[in-house]
């Protein structure tokens, strides 16, 4: 995660968050001043903007300083007002602490329940048939844990809402398994 306090504001339309594909290492950018308090009240009194850039999927050997100039490439080919931008001031953040799930790794995954049926799991690591991920993952599997230990001691749990994992049509549900 890179923190840059720009010391002039990226474009007025631009996003306060935005999710990206194809540029490299980066995953999203935030504009924080359009949603973070501290950052809001910088940017009130420098006229700048705060911009946030995460990577989730670095390899093991990457470091800060290697992986600087390829974020600010990429911050650049996203907005290109802030090519010009002068940096005020940067902070980094380099951690492993995002789970880590390799292609046709889903089937491997811990399931909420577990063979002792008063012990449930939960977290973004957890096996959901649904689609979520991240902390939608995370809640979802909460509230679905919840619920297991709520039936087994005769509760009532809450309603999970989601979209439907199959396809409305028999026919087109059949033709799919020969697709
Ligand atoms: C930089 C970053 C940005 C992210 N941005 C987004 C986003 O924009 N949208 C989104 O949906 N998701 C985002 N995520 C992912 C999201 O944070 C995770 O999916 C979510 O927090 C997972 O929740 P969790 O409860 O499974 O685990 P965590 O939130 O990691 O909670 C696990 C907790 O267990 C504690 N713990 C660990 N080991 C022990 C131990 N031995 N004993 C006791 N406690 C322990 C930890 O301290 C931690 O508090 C982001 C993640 C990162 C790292």
């Amino acid at each position: 995660m890179s923190r840059f306090w720009l010391d002039r504001p990226v474009r007025a339309d631009r996003h306060a968050f935005l999710g990206t594909s194809g540029f490299g290492p980066v995953d999203n950018i935030s504009v924080l001043e359009r949603y973070e308090h501290d950052a809001a009240e910088w940017t009130r009194a420098h006229g700048g903007s705060v911009v946030e850039v995460h990577c989730y999927a670095l390899t093991s050997d990457a470091t800060v300083p290697g992986m600087r100039s390829r974020v600010l490439d990429e911050l650049h080919r996203v907005y290109p007002e802030t090519t010009t931008a002068g940096i005020v001031d940067e902070r980094h953040e380099l951690r492993a602490d995002c789970p880590l799930f390799p292609p046709g790794g889903f089937a491997a995954r811990p399931t909420i329940t577990t063979p002792e049926p008063g012990l449930v799991l939960a977290g973004d690591h957890v096996r959901v048939d649904l689609p979520v991920a991240l902390m939608e993952r995370a809640a979802t599997s909460g509230m679905l844990a919840a619920n297991r230990l709520l039936r087994l001691w005769g509760l009532r749990g809450h309603d999970v809402w989601s979209v439907p994992v199959a396809g409305r049509s028999p026919l087109l549900r059949l033709a799919a398994r020969f697709a």
